[in-house]
């Protein structure tokens, strides 16, 4: 099947996807129930998925709840991201051990492929963002590289918006346009459950080839198109991005940000929850005895003073400070940096954070005139 072609599978022929995947010796992660939210982890067998649950989110919520039909791809993005195989939080770079006189140093080995199922069109936005960041600049992150080399994408179609999501906005959904092997949009009929697929790549044609198929029929495109309409229009939240680029550096004084500080925990789980914040840290560890060694890198979040620590203090001090270079870096900087903004809309930084502070409503406050309290900020980097 060519490149953009579709085909029609029944639900549970589904399955037969995540035995070609494993044959091929792919590790098939997916979305499954735990601790009370959806989350990403190894799914080998469809019925690990969580069919007919859903989630309500809004800002500092989230909640499982049960569908009244037993749709497989039937809630929005919770807490995990695919950020967590593909630039995972803890990495071992190297370890070494002592020999004799000497020492050896060991890289771990190339880990298993990655076949990521139900990746959302926001998801594919953060995914090439990241992408972007880690392969495509002066500095090339090696492991990161070799992760999506082999990595294949099953996107999904969301059929419906979480109350926290603005991936229109940031014109990154609901639909999956580009970046995934086969997408799918689910088709819950009343005699029966079926997937529209999409083929994205050859990769993924060869993999469709290995389950039963049949031609869409108009119908069915056309209620796969309406269920897409439906969401796109009701999306939980917007943002107006015009020129916002240019907002964020005219307001770097604009009393929003130390009103935000004040409520803002300087947590971090925006940034953890982020499926395009990549920054990180490296540590180095040896044992008591001094035969082992070791250097890891773990994710690390703007809002910590350490993270802007330079000799005799941090540059930014107040949480302001903090969550204004982490806004306008998303909003902004980053688009001078990676060429498009940081954030796919997403909403999981709304619902992640603890007090409910809101990326939409403090980007629409800024066009709000008020009064700064700072005439200038040129003692803190934004
Ligand atoms: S900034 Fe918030 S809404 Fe935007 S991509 Fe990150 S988590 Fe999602
Ligand atoms: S904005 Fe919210 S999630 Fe982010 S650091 Fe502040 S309190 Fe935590």
């Amino acid at each position: 099947m060519p490149v953009g072609a579709k085909a029609m599978i029944v639900r549970e022929a589904l399955q037969g996807l995540f035995d070609a995947l494993v044959t091929e010796g792919y590790r098939t992660l997916g979305p499954t129930l735990r601790e009370g939210a959806i989350v990403y982890d190894d799914v080998r067998h469809v019925s690990e998925l969580p069919a007919g649950w859903t989630d309500s989110q809004e800002a500092g919520r989230y909640q499982l709840r049960r569908r009244e039909d037993a749709a497989w791809f039937g809630f929005n993005v919770g807490p995990h991201s695919w950020k967590r195989f593909l630039h995972p939080p803890l990495e071992l770079l190297w370890s070494a051990r002592r020999s004799g006189d000497s020492f050896e140093i060991t890289v771990p080995a190339a880990e298993a492929k990655l076949a990521l199922i139900g990746v959302r069109a926001c998801e594919l936005h953060a995914i090439a963002i990241q992408d972007r960041v880690f392969c495509a600049g002066r500095y090339r992150d090696d492991s990161y590289q070799a992760r999506r080399t082999d990595t294949f994408i099953v996107a999904v179609n969301c059929g419906q918006a979480g109350g926290t999501c603005f991936c229109v906005s940031m014109g990154s959904g609901p639909k999956a346009a580009a970046g995934f092997d086969l997408s799918l949009t689910e088709l819950l009929g009343a005699d029966r459950a079926t997937f529209l697929v999409e083929v994205g790549s050859e990769a993924g044609a060869r993999m469709l080839e290995r389950i039963a198929s049949r031609p869409p029929t108009e119908a069915e495109l056309a209620g796969a198109q309406a269920a897409l309409e439906r969401t796109a229009a009701r999306m939980g939240r917007k943002l107006d991005t015009t020129h916002l680029r240019e907002l964020l550096r005219e307001q770097a004084g604009h009393p929003r940000w130390d009103e935000a500080g004040e409520r803002c925990l300087s947590c971090g789980n925006c940034t953890m929850v982020c499926p395009t914040c990549f920054c990180t840290s490296v540590e180095d560890h040896s044992s008591l005895d001094g035969a082992a060694a070791g250097r890891v890198r773990l994710w690390d979040s703007c809002f910590t003073l350490d993270f802007s620590y330079v000799h005799g203090g941090s540059v930014r001090h107040s949480t302001g400070a903090r969550y204004r270079h982490w806004l306008a870096h998303k909003l902004s900087y980053w688009i001078d940096q990676f060429g498009t903004s940081g954030c796919v809309g997403c909403g999981r930084c709304i619902t992640w954070c603890p007090v409910g502070i809101d990326i939409t409503e403090e980007a629409a406050a800024l066009r709000t005139p008020g009064r700064a309290k700072r005439k200038e900020v040129t003692h803190e980097e934004p």
